[in-house]
Protein backbone atom coordinates (compact mmCIF):
# COMPACT_ATOMS: atom_id res chain seq x y z
CA UNK A 1 0.00 0.00 0.00
CA UNK A 2 1.41 3.22 -0.60
CA UNK A 3 2.15 5.68 2.44
CA UNK A 4 -0.33 8.06 1.58
CA UNK A 5 -1.18 11.64 3.89
CA UNK A 6 -3.51 13.96 3.38
CA UNK A 7 -4.53 17.44 4.17
CA UNK A 8 -8.39 18.60 4.44
CA UNK A 9 -8.65 22.20 5.03
CA UNK A 10 -12.54 23.78 5.41
CA UNK A 11 -12.55 26.94 2.78
CA UNK A 12 -14.29 28.94 5.78
CA UNK A 13 -12.00 31.75 5.77
CA UNK A 14 -7.84 32.52 4.90
CA UNK A 15 -5.22 29.62 5.67
CA UNK A 16 -3.03 30.47 9.28
CA UNK A 17 0.06 29.29 10.13
CA UNK A 18 -1.74 26.31 11.88
CA UNK A 19 -2.41 25.01 8.74
CA UNK A 20 0.49 25.56 7.13
CA UNK A 21 1.94 23.24 9.33
CA UNK A 22 -0.01 20.82 9.10
CA UNK A 23 -0.18 20.90 5.25
CA UNK A 24 3.93 20.82 5.43
CA UNK A 25 4.32 18.00 8.27
CA UNK A 26 1.88 15.83 5.87
CA UNK A 27 3.53 16.89 2.78
CA UNK A 28 7.38 16.26 4.12
CA UNK A 29 6.07 12.99 5.73
CA UNK A 30 4.66 11.56 2.04
CA UNK A 31 7.96 12.65 -0.01
CA UNK A 32 10.16 11.34 2.46
CA UNK A 33 8.18 8.01 2.54
CA UNK A 34 8.12 8.32 -1.02
CA UNK A 35 4.50 8.42 -0.82
CA UNK A 36 1.52 10.23 -2.12
CA UNK A 37 0.33 13.82 -0.43
CA UNK A 38 -3.74 14.61 -1.42
CA UNK A 39 -5.58 17.31 -0.82
CA UNK A 40 -9.26 17.12 -0.07
CA UNK A 41 -11.87 20.49 0.09
CA UNK A 42 -14.20 20.12 3.17
CA UNK A 43 -16.68 21.88 2.21
CA UNK A 44 -20.26 20.15 3.91
CA UNK A 45 -21.36 23.19 5.37
CA UNK A 46 -22.33 25.32 2.66
CA UNK A 47 -23.63 28.46 4.36
CA UNK A 48 -19.84 29.24 5.68
CA UNK A 49 -17.88 27.73 2.55
CA UNK A 50 -16.95 29.85 -0.29
CA UNK A 51 -15.27 29.68 -3.19
CA UNK A 52 -12.62 32.87 -2.59
CA UNK A 53 -11.54 30.69 0.41
CA UNK A 54 -11.07 27.36 -1.73
CA UNK A 55 -8.95 29.37 -4.24
CA UNK A 56 -6.82 30.92 -1.46
CA UNK A 57 -6.27 27.76 -0.28
CA UNK A 58 -4.76 26.33 -3.49
CA UNK A 59 -2.77 29.55 -3.86
CA UNK A 60 -1.41 29.50 -0.77
CA UNK A 61 -0.20 25.55 -0.63
CA UNK A 62 1.16 25.60 -4.32
CA UNK A 63 3.18 28.98 -2.95
CA UNK A 64 4.65 26.78 0.13
CA UNK A 65 5.81 24.43 -2.28
CA UNK A 66 3.29 22.00 -1.92
CA UNK A 67 2.07 19.78 -5.37
CA UNK A 68 -0.94 16.87 -4.89
CA UNK A 69 -2.60 14.83 -7.36
CA UNK A 70 -5.93 16.60 -9.50
CA UNK A 71 -8.77 16.36 -9.13
CA UNK A 72 -9.00 17.48 -5.40
CA UNK A 73 -12.69 15.64 -3.97
CA UNK A 74 -14.48 18.18 -2.81
CA UNK A 75 -16.88 17.04 -0.44
CA UNK A 76 -20.01 19.01 -1.70
CA UNK A 77 -19.82 16.72 -4.32
CA UNK A 78 -19.82 13.65 -2.19
CA UNK A 79 -23.49 13.44 -0.53
CA UNK A 80 -24.59 10.46 -2.55
CA UNK A 81 -21.78 8.26 -0.84
CA UNK A 82 -22.56 10.00 2.16
CA UNK A 83 -26.35 9.06 1.69
CA UNK A 84 -25.19 5.45 0.96
CA UNK A 85 -23.71 4.81 4.16
CA UNK A 86 -26.36 6.80 6.26
CA UNK A 87 -28.96 4.23 4.34
CA UNK A 88 -26.63 1.42 5.62
CA UNK A 89 -26.76 2.59 9.00
CA UNK A 90 -30.13 3.48 9.09
CA UNK A 91 -31.35 -0.54 7.79
CA UNK A 92 -29.47 -2.07 10.54
CA UNK A 93 -31.63 0.39 13.31
CA UNK A 94 -28.22 1.87 14.47
CA UNK A 95 -29.50 5.44 13.81
CA UNK A 96 -32.37 7.25 14.97
CA UNK A 97 -33.75 11.13 14.41
CA UNK A 98 -33.15 13.94 17.19
CA UNK A 99 -35.43 16.84 17.56
CA UNK A 100 -33.84 18.14 20.74
CA UNK A 101 -32.20 21.99 20.55
CA UNK A 102 -29.09 22.76 22.16
CA UNK A 103 -30.79 24.31 25.40
CA UNK A 104 -32.84 21.01 25.50
CA UNK A 105 -29.54 18.91 25.46
CA UNK A 106 -28.03 21.30 28.29
CA UNK A 107 -31.48 21.60 30.22
CA UNK A 108 -31.63 17.79 30.13
CA UNK A 109 -27.59 16.89 30.51
CA UNK A 110 -27.52 19.50 33.57
CA UNK A 111 -30.79 18.23 35.70
CA UNK A 112 -30.16 18.19 39.01
CA UNK A 113 -30.17 14.36 39.42
CA UNK A 114 -27.22 14.52 36.34
CA UNK A 115 -24.43 16.86 37.94
CA UNK A 116 -22.51 18.56 35.69
CA UNK A 117 -23.16 18.18 31.91
CA UNK A 118 -20.10 15.88 31.03
CA UNK A 119 -18.27 17.03 27.54
CA UNK A 120 -17.18 14.98 24.60
CA UNK A 121 -15.90 15.71 21.45
CA UNK A 122 -18.86 17.46 20.24
CA UNK A 123 -19.83 19.52 23.11
CA UNK A 124 -22.21 18.44 25.80
CA UNK A 125 -22.16 14.64 25.85
CA UNK A 126 -26.19 14.00 24.52
CA UNK A 127 -28.44 12.59 27.33
CA UNK A 128 -29.82 10.20 25.24
CA UNK A 129 -33.52 11.97 25.47
CA UNK A 130 -34.69 11.12 21.37
CA UNK A 131 -33.20 7.42 21.65
CA UNK A 132 -35.37 6.44 24.69
CA UNK A 133 -38.16 8.45 23.08
CA UNK A 134 -37.98 5.65 20.03
CA UNK A 135 -37.26 2.65 22.25
CA UNK A 136 -39.11 -0.28 20.78
CA UNK A 137 -39.81 1.03 17.44
CA UNK A 138 -37.96 -0.44 14.60
CA UNK A 139 -36.86 2.70 12.92
CA UNK A 140 -35.53 0.19 9.95
CA UNK A 141 -38.63 -0.30 8.73
CA UNK A 142 -38.92 3.35 8.12
CA UNK A 143 -37.74 5.60 5.28
CA UNK A 144 -34.64 7.60 6.70
CA UNK A 145 -35.88 11.24 7.16
CA UNK A 146 -33.75 13.73 5.79
CA UNK A 147 -35.06 16.85 7.45
CA UNK A 148 -33.88 15.87 10.60
CA UNK A 149 -30.64 15.28 12.36
CA UNK A 150 -29.94 11.68 13.11
CA UNK A 151 -27.85 9.79 15.50
CA UNK A 152 -26.25 6.85 16.37
CA UNK A 153 -26.63 4.68 18.92
CA UNK A 154 -23.25 4.45 20.19
CA UNK A 155 -23.98 1.79 23.09
CA UNK A 156 -25.65 -0.58 20.36
CA UNK A 157 -22.89 0.08 17.41
CA UNK A 158 -20.04 -0.78 20.05
CA UNK A 159 -22.18 -3.67 20.98
CA UNK A 160 -21.97 -4.70 17.00
CA UNK A 161 -18.68 -4.12 16.42
CA UNK A 162 -16.69 -4.53 19.95
CA UNK A 163 -18.97 -7.24 21.61
CA UNK A 164 -18.95 -8.00 25.13
CA UNK A 165 -16.04 -10.20 24.70
CA UNK A 166 -13.36 -8.28 22.82
CA UNK A 167 -11.37 -5.37 24.65
CA UNK A 168 -12.96 -2.81 22.35
CA UNK A 169 -11.16 -0.48 19.50
CA UNK A 170 -7.69 0.58 18.92
CA UNK A 171 -5.87 3.12 16.90
CA UNK A 172 -1.98 3.70 16.00
CA UNK A 173 -0.90 6.43 17.62
CA UNK A 174 2.40 7.80 15.69
CA UNK A 175 2.35 11.53 16.83
CA UNK A 176 0.71 12.42 20.34
CA UNK A 177 -2.20 13.31 21.50
CA UNK A 178 -3.24 16.21 24.00
CA UNK A 179 -2.39 14.02 26.69
CA UNK A 180 0.71 13.09 25.13
CA UNK A 181 -0.89 9.44 24.49
CA UNK A 182 1.28 7.74 21.83
CA UNK A 183 1.60 4.14 20.59
CA UNK A 184 -1.57 1.43 20.89
CA UNK A 185 -4.51 3.38 21.70
CA UNK A 186 -7.30 1.08 22.94
CA UNK A 187 -10.29 2.08 24.38
CA UNK A 188 -13.37 -0.02 25.50
CA UNK A 189 -17.19 -0.05 24.20
CA UNK A 190 -18.14 1.61 27.65
CA UNK A 191 -15.65 4.54 27.50
CA UNK A 192 -16.93 5.44 24.49
CA UNK A 193 -20.97 5.62 25.83
CA UNK A 194 -19.66 7.18 28.92
CA UNK A 195 -17.03 9.69 27.18
CA UNK A 196 -18.76 10.61 23.32
CA UNK A 197 -22.43 9.69 23.57
CA UNK A 198 -25.10 9.01 20.84
CA UNK A 199 -23.90 11.93 18.53
CA UNK A 200 -24.65 13.41 15.26
CA UNK A 201 -24.08 11.55 11.99
CA UNK A 202 -26.25 13.45 9.67
CA UNK A 203 -26.69 17.25 10.80
CA UNK A 204 -29.99 18.75 9.39
CA UNK A 205 -28.51 21.44 7.35
CA UNK A 206 -25.82 19.60 5.58
CA UNK A 207 -27.25 15.53 5.46
CA UNK A 208 -24.02 14.42 6.96
CA UNK A 209 -21.44 15.41 9.21
CA UNK A 210 -17.52 15.73 9.78
CA UNK A 211 -17.10 12.45 11.10
CA UNK A 212 -18.95 10.12 8.59
CA UNK A 213 -17.32 12.34 5.46
CA UNK A 214 -13.82 12.64 7.00
CA UNK A 215 -13.85 8.90 7.71
CA UNK A 216 -15.15 7.68 4.13
CA UNK A 217 -13.44 9.78 2.60
CA UNK A 218 -10.00 8.60 4.02
CA UNK A 219 -11.06 5.47 2.93
CA UNK A 220 -11.88 6.51 -0.17
CA UNK A 221 -8.84 8.23 -1.01
CA UNK A 222 -6.53 5.66 0.11
CA UNK A 223 -5.15 7.70 3.05
CA UNK A 224 -2.64 5.38 5.00
CA UNK A 225 -1.17 8.40 7.81
CA UNK A 226 -4.02 10.69 8.77
CA UNK A 227 -2.07 14.36 10.26
CA UNK A 228 -3.44 16.50 12.04
CA UNK A 229 -3.99 18.60 14.67
CA UNK A 230 -4.54 17.69 18.38
CA UNK A 231 -7.68 19.14 18.81
CA UNK A 232 -8.87 16.11 16.92
CA UNK A 233 -7.28 13.31 18.80
CA UNK A 234 -10.82 12.32 20.69
CA UNK A 235 -12.58 12.14 18.07
CA UNK A 236 -10.32 9.54 16.21
CA UNK A 237 -11.86 7.03 18.82
CA UNK A 238 -15.21 7.80 16.68
CA UNK A 239 -13.51 7.54 13.41
CA UNK A 240 -11.99 4.59 14.40
CA UNK A 241 -16.00 2.97 15.35
CA UNK A 242 -17.40 4.80 12.46
CA UNK A 243 -14.61 2.56 10.08
CA UNK A 244 -15.40 -0.78 12.32
CA UNK A 245 -18.89 -0.51 11.37
CA UNK A 246 -18.57 0.49 7.63
CA UNK A 247 -16.16 -1.98 7.17
CA UNK A 248 -13.45 0.65 6.10
CA UNK A 249 -9.50 -0.13 7.41
CA UNK A 250 -8.46 2.14 10.36
CA UNK A 251 -5.44 4.29 8.98
CA UNK A 252 -2.40 5.59 11.63
CA UNK A 253 -2.89 8.86 12.92
CA UNK A 254 -0.34 11.46 13.50
CA UNK A 255 -1.68 14.28 15.56
CA UNK A 256 0.52 16.80 16.25
CA UNK A 257 0.92 19.62 18.28
CA UNK A 258 -0.66 23.22 17.91
CA UNK A 259 0.41 26.53 16.78
CA UNK A 260 -0.39 28.66 19.30
CA UNK A 261 -0.18 32.87 19.51
CA UNK A 262 1.56 35.04 21.97
CA UNK A 263 -1.32 34.47 24.24
CA UNK A 264 -1.11 30.74 24.36
CA UNK A 265 -4.03 30.85 22.56
CA UNK A 266 -4.88 27.86 19.24
CA UNK A 267 -4.67 29.36 16.59
CA UNK A 268 -8.32 29.87 14.55
CA UNK A 269 -9.69 31.17 11.25
CA UNK A 270 -10.46 34.11 12.21
CA UNK A 271 -6.75 34.65 13.39
CA UNK A 272 -6.15 37.08 9.88
CA UNK A 273 -2.90 38.41 11.78
CA UNK A 274 -1.53 34.75 11.27
CA UNK A 275 -3.22 33.99 7.67
CA UNK A 276 -0.33 32.54 5.42
CA UNK A 277 -1.71 35.54 2.58
CA UNK A 278 -1.06 38.50 5.24
CA UNK A 279 2.67 36.92 5.50
CA UNK A 280 2.96 36.67 1.89
CA UNK A 281 1.63 40.51 0.89
CA UNK A 282 4.84 41.43 3.41
CA UNK A 283 6.75 39.49 1.38
CA UNK A 284 7.98 36.44 4.01
CA UNK A 285 8.94 33.19 2.01
CA UNK A 286 7.71 29.95 2.10
CA UNK A 287 11.23 29.30 4.35
CA UNK A 288 9.99 31.86 6.23
CA UNK A 289 6.91 30.34 7.43
CA UNK A 290 8.55 26.68 8.32
CA UNK A 291 10.81 28.92 10.38
CA UNK A 292 7.71 30.33 11.64
CA UNK A 293 5.83 27.24 13.12
CA UNK A 294 9.07 25.94 14.54
CA UNK A 295 9.36 23.68 11.51
CA UNK A 296 12.69 21.56 11.71
CA UNK A 297 12.98 19.66 8.46
CA UNK A 298 16.21 17.62 9.94
CA UNK A 299 13.85 15.91 12.38
CA UNK A 300 11.64 13.39 11.16
CA UNK A 301 8.70 13.06 13.77
CA UNK A 302 6.98 16.93 14.46
CA UNK A 303 5.47 15.59 17.90
N1 LIG B 1 -11.56 19.91 7.91
C1 LIG B 1 -10.95 19.88 9.19
C2 LIG B 1 -10.44 21.26 9.55
O1 LIG B 1 -10.33 22.13 8.69
C3 LIG B 1 -9.79 18.89 9.26
C4 LIG B 1 -10.27 17.53 9.54
C5 LIG B 1 -9.22 16.44 9.59
O2 LIG B 1 -8.05 16.66 9.27
O3 LIG B 1 -9.61 15.31 9.94
O4 LIG B 1 -10.15 21.49 10.70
Amino acid sequence: MTFTTRFAPSPTGPLHLGHAYSALLAYDMAVSEGGDFLLRIEDIDQSRSRAHWEDQIYGDLKWLGLTWPEPVIRQSERQPIYDQALDDLWSRGLLYPCSCNRKDIAAAASAPQEGAPLLGPDGIIYPGTCRVRWQGIDLSRRARPKDQPLRLNIAKAAQLVFGDAKPGGSFPELGLGPMKESGHIAFTPYELQTTIGDFVLSRRDMGTSYHLSVVLDDAAQKITHVVRGQDLFEAARIHVLLQALLDLPTPAYFHHRLIRDDAGKRLAKRDDARAIAKYRAEGASPQDIRAMVGFDPCRSLHR
